[in-house]
């Protein structure tokens, strides 16, 4: 018996769509101040943009002084930017950058996304990684 070939030609799309939610839903769930606090202190000092904290920069191989690295809890969602080594991003990049992963590398954040949960691993079939953002 044969097999029926079922196209799916909204996949692609759809696939878009799922890492955009998946996105958003990891940073709801993961505060950028709760996030960095744990590799470092932060002190606030302004209460602009939901509050703007500065500390002590998490990497190791940041020579930054207590002062360097800039959170925003709530500026697009939550960022935060080290003005010594100059890593930035929500905190999602930064979950990934202290987990030893590169998120500007094609189809890691949506590998990532996958592994914590946030991505259902049968969107994606074998080489159809989605490297949105
Ligand atoms: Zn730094």
């Amino acid at each position: 018996m044969r097999m029926k070939l079922i196209k799916r030609p909204e996949r692609q799309k759809r696939c878009g769509t799922a890492v955009k939610e998946a996105i958003e839903s990891f940073k709801d769930d993961h505060d950028i101040l709760d996030l960095l606090s744990e590799h470092s202190d932060f002190k606030r000092v302004a209460s602009t943009h939901g509050g703007e904290w500065e500390g002590m920069c998490p990497f190791e191989d940041c020579i930054s002084d207590d002062n360097a690295c800039r959170v925003w809890r709530e500026r697009d969602g939550g960022a935060a930017w080290c003005r010594q080594c100059k890593r930035r991003g929500d905190s999602l990049r930064w979950s990934m950058m202290l987990e030893d992963r590169d998120p500007d590398e094609p189809g890691e954040t949506s590998k990532y996304l996958r592994e914590k949960g946030y991505l259902a691993k049968s969107l994606f079939a074998k080489g159809d990684d989605d490297d949105d953002e």
